[in-house]
């Protein structure tokens, strides 16, 4: 989600639209709850047992964490953008060549460039469609690859539409681009043009580094869970774009549901004798006091521990 702060998200139940950096905040709220111990910052670099069959996570600066279950949430792994492949390109970084939005106002008024043809690329031209000057979007294939709605809704629009195109030449003074070469990729027919603001949306590069050796049963890239979230180590459950199974539903209504589901199933490795059943977290005891201070009384609450 920290990829697209100034998205607007619509589809989380119970939650009116909202932007991805507004969402987050309310969940890292929702997450001091049970007062965990949230460390940020830190990349885990290993997981491995110690002679307590205790987890023991290793982050890349070296500090060490214990854990009786892990829950990897661990998305693609440590992303990186796929850059522009033009010699020179990243020099245009620090002013008009954008590889994620961050502020929404940038772009207002402008005339922009989209390059690429995914639910990102078509996203972002839908959002700046209504404030841009222009938008224009470049993609190298004749179908788009974002959702049907969202295609469709772009290519109703104003937006000019290229393809199949590719960007081949930046043109530009003083480190911002002024104008830009797209080439036909059948006629390689060129055409220059000027332009205020460049996006490039051109997919991401996974790198699961040393998750990989940690002996968890992948298939295309993406570790293989049961229907209660357990991968094939035991003590050690996978949730989010993290993995794949039947029917699994890529989005943070779908996460939020793997996590439920990881959740439970490692409280019942920790404590075998536990009741399978989740129950409501308003009846766990440690809401007596607090429903208390909010005038809520109810006897209903139930011992849980863990
Ligand atoms: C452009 C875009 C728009 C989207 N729009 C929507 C939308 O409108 N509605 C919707 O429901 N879904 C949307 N999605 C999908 C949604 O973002 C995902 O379903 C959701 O983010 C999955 O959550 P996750 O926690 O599994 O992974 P992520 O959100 O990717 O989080 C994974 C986290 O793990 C961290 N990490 C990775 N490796 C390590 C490591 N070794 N150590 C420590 N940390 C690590 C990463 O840095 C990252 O912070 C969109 C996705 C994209 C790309």
């Amino acid at each position: 989600m920290l990829m697209y702060p100034e998205k607007m998200i619509w589809d989380v139940g119970g939650v009116t639209p909202i932007l991805g950096e507004r969402l987050i905040d309310q969940l890292k709220e929702q997450a001091q709850t049970f007062d965990p111990t949230i460390v940020l910052g830190q990349k885990v670099v290993d997981v491995t047992r110690d002679v307590f069959a205790h987890f023991l996570l290793t982050t890349a600066d070296g500090t060490q964490h214990y854990s009786r279950t892990v829950i990897l949430a661990v998305g693609y792994g440590a992303l990186s953008l796929q850059k522009l492949e033009i010699e020179g390109a990243d020099r245009y970084e620090i002013n008009n060549l954008h590889y994620t939005v961050q502020e929404v106002d940038v772009f207002r008024d402008k005339n922009i460039v989209i390059s690429g043809g995914g639910n990102s690329a078509v996203d972002w031209a839908n959002t700046f469609i209504p404030i841009a000057k222009s938008v224009t979007v470049i993609h190298r294939r004749n179908e788009f690859g974002g959702h049907e709605m969202n295609v469709r809704k772009m290519k109703e629009s104003s937006a000019r539409i290229c393809t199949p195109y590719e960007v081949v030449k930046l043109h530009g003074s003083n480190d911002v681009i002024e104008e830009i070469t797209i080439r036909h990729l059948e006629t390689e027919e060129e055409e220059r043009f000027a332009v205020d603001e460049v996006i490039v949306n051109h997919g991401l590069k996974c790198d699961f580094g040393a998750l990989k050796k940690w002996g968890i049963e992948m298939k295309d890239d993406l570790a293989v869970v049961d229907n209660r979230c357990a991968t094939n180590i035991p003590g050690i459950y996978g949730i989010g774009n993290f993995v794949n199974y039947e029917s699994k539903v890529r989005l943070i209504a779908g996460a939020f549901t793997d996590a439920a589901l990881a959740v439970n199933n490692a409280k019942l490795f920790i404590e075998p004798d536990a009741p399978e059943a989740a129950y409501v977290s308003s009846h766990n005891i440690c809401f007596k006091e607090r429903n208390k201070q909010l005038g809520l009384d109810d006897d209903n609450y139930r011992e849980v521990r863990g």
